[in-house]
């Protein structure tokens, strides 16, 4: 778990390139195409600005349910979205805003209610924090930029990394290959 917090430690370095690489990642048209062309811009490092809105906007801009999820940690009733059983080619986005997340080339069913990836798109679009909501540790995620909860990581997931990232589905927005990604959400007045 150390390269957890190696990475945390990270993050405000990184800002500075994440600004200088603006305009280089969702202006291409490259990525709408399908998901590993996608994976592949994106782990070369997609620029992006943190987001950060108040309690207030964010509740305009969610549902009562995305908001109880991404804001305040809450964990959807396992096999109530649609997106457990989804697996068509596309890229998971976060819902609070648009950050891609996860791939469906790294998605599989484990069986749980929740759909699960063994890797995020890229390291560096999401935070770790760890979670003593069950008295018994767990590695809470969250979208890098918006800092949404999207679900909470564990070390029983398949080969090749053994990861299982167990995500909510209100959390997150599918965008099938072929179609564009949205823009990343700037605010209210989107
Ligand atoms: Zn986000």
């Amino acid at each position: 778990m150390v390269w957890f917090n190696s990475r945390m430690e990270n993050n405000s370095s990184r800002v500075g390139r994440r600004r200088l690489l603006v305009g280089l990642g969702f202006g291409l048209p490259a990525l709408g195409l399908f998901g590993g062309r996608i994976f592949a811009d994106a782990e070369q490092g997609l620029a992006f600005e943190p987001l950060q809105l108040t309690s207030r906007q964010w509740r305009e801009i969610l549902s009562a349910e995305e908001y109880r999820v991404l804001r305040r940690d809450g964990t959807e009733r396992a096999f109530s979205s649609p997106l457990d059983k989804e697996f068509g080619n596309g890229t998971y986005v976060c819902a609070g805003c648009f950050l891609p997340l996860f791939s469906s080339a790294h998605k599989y069913d484990s069986g749980t209610g929740w759909p699960s990836f063994w890797q995020p798109i890229n390291d560096e679009h999401i935070g770790t924090r760890r979670d003593f909501r069950l008295i018994i540790p767990r590695t809470e995620y969250h979208c890098a930029r918006c800092g949404g909860h999207q679900g909470h990581v564990f070390d029983d997931g398949p080969e090749p990394t053994g990861q299982r990232w167990c995500n909510n589905g209100v959390a997150l927005r599918f965008i099938p290959a072929g179609e564009s990604l949205p823009a990343l959400r700037s605010g209210i007045d989107d």
